[in-house]
């Protein structure tokens, strides 16, 4: 193995410490304390661990946290009155609202009702055209923890090829342009995509961000190249007992780190970097609400 192996999980850490810090500050010297609110409908179990995991990061740093976890029977206007309340509710600078929705709901429709300056999870439209066209914005946690690991291995993007391989709104679209701001040669690929082991084998830089189990061979990554996985993919493991499983990535992890720089490995990559960037977010978001300025070395080495 010859990769250097990219530790989210300190990282995250240090983002933490960090966002902790900076809490303390503003409840010292302004009196102010950030405050997230995180929304969950129905029972789905992943999600549930997401957001005990939200609210309690978020109750350690020293922010307050709402938690709202309604029943799944929610309606979308019930859900809809729940986000103009905490867009009115002066305590709560950051909401989230956790996804997927159930299926009588239209998410697009409750993420476009939150305030955007309120829209840590920066999924909003607004945020998203903030993104595009360089205003100062909500940046989506997931992509945001990628380029800071990427930054950390990298001194200069500047000119790389970069292939991101995924093009959601979530991750692949706003992952491409903050590489794109960093002066990066942005390649999407997708699922219709030509020849996808040919684009990725160009790639300086190469974000797997597709769901698909492993995908990413060894042979497809240019040698030196720094690899990012988000992906979280949950396989059968019999050889750790019957009914097991673990969690792998898009990458196929042992091949891919003989010919990589550096990588991210899954668990403890890219994962624990998106709630450190949330709360990150919700600092940030706090600050502006208040007029003040945002701590701008949260998320630095
Ligand atoms: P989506 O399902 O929304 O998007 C997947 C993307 O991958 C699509 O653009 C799709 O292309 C593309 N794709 C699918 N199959 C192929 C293929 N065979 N070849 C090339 N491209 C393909 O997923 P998300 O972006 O929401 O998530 C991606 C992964 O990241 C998942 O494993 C998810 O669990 C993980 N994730 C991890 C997070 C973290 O905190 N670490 C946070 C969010 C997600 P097309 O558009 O053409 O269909």
């Amino acid at each position: 193995m010859g990769a250097r192996i990219i530790d989210g999980k300190a990282r995250a850490v240090r983002i933490r410490e960090k966002v902790a810090a900076e809490v303390a500050r503003l409840g010292a010297d302004h009196g102010l304390v950030p405050g997230l609110a995180v929304v969950l409908v129905g029972e789905d179990p992943a999600s549930q661990v997401y957001v005990r995991n939200k609210a309690r990061q978020t109750a350690e740093s020293g922010m307050r946290s709402f938690e709202h976890r309604l029943p799944g029977a929610t309606s979308e206007k019930e859900l809809l009155d729940l986000v103009a309340r905490l867009n009115a509710d002066s305590a709560v600078h950051g909401i989230l609202v956790q996804l997927p929705l159930p299926a009588h709901i239209d998410a697009a429709r409750v993420i476009d009702a939150i305030d955007p300056d309120k829209d840590v999870d920066g999924f909003h439209v607004v945020n998203a055209g903030r993104l595009m066209v360089g205003f100062e914005g909500m940046v989506p946690c997931t992509p945001l923890g990628c380029l800071v690991l990427l930054r950390d291995v990298m001194d200069d993007v500047s000119g790389a090829e970069a292939v991101v391989v995924g093009r959601s709104n979530i991750v692949g679209k706003p992952m491409a342009q903050l590489l794109l701001r960093e002066n990066a040669t942005v390649t999407i690929a997708h699922s219709r995509t030509r020849d996808l082991p040919a684009v990725c084998r160009r790639a300086d830089i190469l974000v797997a961000a597709v769901g698909r189990p492993e995908m990413i061979r060894g042979d497809w990554i240019k040698p030196g190249a720094v690899v990012i996985d988000v992906g979280i993919n949950r396989v059968p493991a019999p050889e750790r007992g019957e009914g097991k499983s673990r969690l792998v990535g898009d990458v196929a992890f042992a091949e891919a780190a003989e010919v990589a720089g550096a990588i991210t490995p899954v668990p403890g990559g890219v994962g624990p970097m998106t709630i450190a960037c949330l709360l990150a977010n919700t600092v940030t978001a706090a600050c502006r609400i208040h007029g003040l300025p945002v701590p701008a070395d949260l998320l630095s080495g």
